[in-house]
């Protein structure tokens, strides 16, 4: 009965584990057409210069309108697009459609600038790069590029030979969700980044539990003694972002402030946030 037993949740597992398998086959052949199809759009998350409560810039968040799933997150399709290498269509179709969007913006009166997120394969590709940057430089865009730390393991001189182009082309370098992986001081030295985004799970405790303040702060004063701005992302109650104030953070992003927004709600918190009597109040459109 016994052998029956596990016998019987073996063939549980592996049939729940074939199910998952046959589903990620579905959306990686799904993924395929979903560009030519026109099921990818953009959302965009109010980035806030802390110190005055003026929006700094925008990051642009890919989605997909799946026929027949819904919109699917990218936490759910990059990873995926990452394996088949269809990480470059995708973002090469995420920075032309943000920088048709920036210039549709800067036509409207609102000069911000965009950040994108760059895959780590990517990230040390010659060929992109090159691409990315005469791109970027045609449209006179105002582009910043967010990267992880784990993205330039794969292929360091790769990564860091194109980081420095970019740089020196004027794209702004982020590097994201820092804290989250393998963060290494290794990487603070060699990155040629303008910008430290601090991972929401850090922000997350950041009033309620005891180290979170703590690492916050002393990445705040790591990040300024590297001459980086601190961005905190995950910003979600008044409390944390009166502390990020007090601690110096530069930049804060959050569901406080706004989620990621279609391009026309984003260009109406701009002209809203524009016209408020108070410069220094809290935009308060879409405030879950
Ligand atoms: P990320 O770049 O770290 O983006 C921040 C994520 O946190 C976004 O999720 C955003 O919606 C979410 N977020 C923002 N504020 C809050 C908050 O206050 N609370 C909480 N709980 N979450 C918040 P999203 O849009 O689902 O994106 C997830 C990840 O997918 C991104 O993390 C990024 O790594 C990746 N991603 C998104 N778009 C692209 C893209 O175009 N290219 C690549 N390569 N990756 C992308
Ligand atoms: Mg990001
Ligand atoms: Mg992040
Ligand atoms: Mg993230």
């Amino acid at each position: 009965a016994r052998a029956q037993d596990l016998h019987a949740k073996l063939t549980l597992f592996s049939m729940q584990d074939h199910a998952d398998l046959s589903d990620r086959l579905a959306l990686m052949r799904d993924l395929r057409g979903a560009l030519a199809q026109d099921q990818m759009f953009l959302c965009y998350q109010p980035k806030l210069r802390a110190r005055t409560n003026h929006v700094d810039g925008v990051e642009a968040l890919l989605r997909w309108r799946h026929s027949e799933r819904g919109v699917i997150p990218p936490d759910q399709f990059i990873p995926l697009a990452e394996e088949t290498g269809q990480i470059r269509a995708l973002t090469e179709w995420v920075l032309e459609q943000a920088l048709r969007d920036q210039a549709h913006l800067r036509d409207a009166g609102h000069e911000i600038s965009f950040s994108i997120n760059i895959s780590g394969r990517l990230l040390a590709e010659q060929s992109f790069a090159d691409w990315a940057l005469a791109t970027v430089r045609k449209a006179h865009g105002r582009i910043a590029f967010e990267v992880t730390e784990t993205a330039v393991i794969d292929d360091p001189d790769g990564a860091l030979r194109n980081l420095r182009a970019f740089a020196d082309a004027g794209i702004w370098i982020a590097i994201d969700d820092y804290g989250s992986g393998l963060s290494s001081l290794a990487y603070l030295k060699a990155l040629p980044a303008n910008e430290l985004k601090i991972d929401k799970m850090f922000i997350s405790g950041l009033t309620s539990s005891h180290r979170d303040p703590l690492l916050v702060r002393s990445t705040i004063e790591l990040a300024h003694a590297l001459e980086m701005e601190v961005t905190a992302e995950g910003v979600e109650t008044p409390a944390a972002l009166a502390l990020l104030r007090v601690m110096g953070c530069d930049i804060v992003q959050g569901f406080l402030i706004a989620r990621a927004l279609p391009i026309n709600e984003l260009e109406t918190f701009l002209t809203r946030q524009h016209h408020r009597s108070d410069p220094h109040s809290l935009p308060t459109f879409k405030r879950p």
